[in-house]
């Protein structure tokens, strides 16, 4: 079909949602409410036509794990949100990107995928410094992008999914 998929995973709280809604609609909201699951669609331009960019913002880590793999098996680009303000969220992402290289790992090109560090306003409570992302993206996610974001001014949120579908050497993609 004519769609790109893209899925948003990350630990719960990171936001996800918040990402989504700032790319999608423009809009943030301070009240933490968490996400069953929901795809978003806009258009945009590949290859000179017109296809469906889905975005998919996921549950975080308490995903069915069959729900998971589907995501990640119909997915095309994959979005690893962590929130600089914990350490412990970008561990928790070691786990969702063994799943991802696990499962496309027949796919012979390399898979789009971009590391983000979200609530980068949030500097006195800053856990995670760019370094720090910058060295496990090149260990850990091996050679993957990294930007950082906030959700909550919009800084580099329409740059990261714009960096994600430039990723996708197969298709010429743009919002
Ligand atoms: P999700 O569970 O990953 O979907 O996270 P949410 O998008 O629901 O956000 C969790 C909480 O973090 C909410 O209270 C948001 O308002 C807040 N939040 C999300 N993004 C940012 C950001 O960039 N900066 C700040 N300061 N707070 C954010
Ligand atoms: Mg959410």
């Amino acid at each position: 079909s004519n769609d790109y998929r893209v899925v948003v995973f990350g630990a719960g709280g990171v936001g996800k949602s918040s990402l989504v809604l700032r790319f999608v609609k423009g809009t943030f909201r301070d009240a933490y409410i968490p996400t069953i699951e929901d795809t978003y669609r806009q258009v945009i331009s590949c290859n000179k036509n017109v296809c469906t960019l889905q975005i998919t913002d996921t549950t975080g880590s308490h995903q069915f794990p069959a729900m998971q793999r589907l995501n990640i098996t119909k997915g095309h680009a994959f979005m690893l949100v962590f929130s600089v303000t914990s350490k412990q969220s970008l561990e928790e992402l070691n786990h969702i990107y063994r799943e991802i290289l696990d499962t496309k790992q027949n796919d012979n090109d390399t898979i789009p995928l971009i590391l983000v560090g979200n609530k980068c306003d949030e500097e006195g409570q800053r856990e995670v410094t760019a370094e720090y992302a910058q060295e496990y993206c090149s260990k850990i996610l091996k050679g993957f992008g990294y930007i950082e974001t906030s959700a909550k001014t919009g800084h580099n949120v329409h740059e990261a999914f714009q960096e994600l579908l430039s990723m996708d050497k197969t298709r010429n993609m743009s919002l």
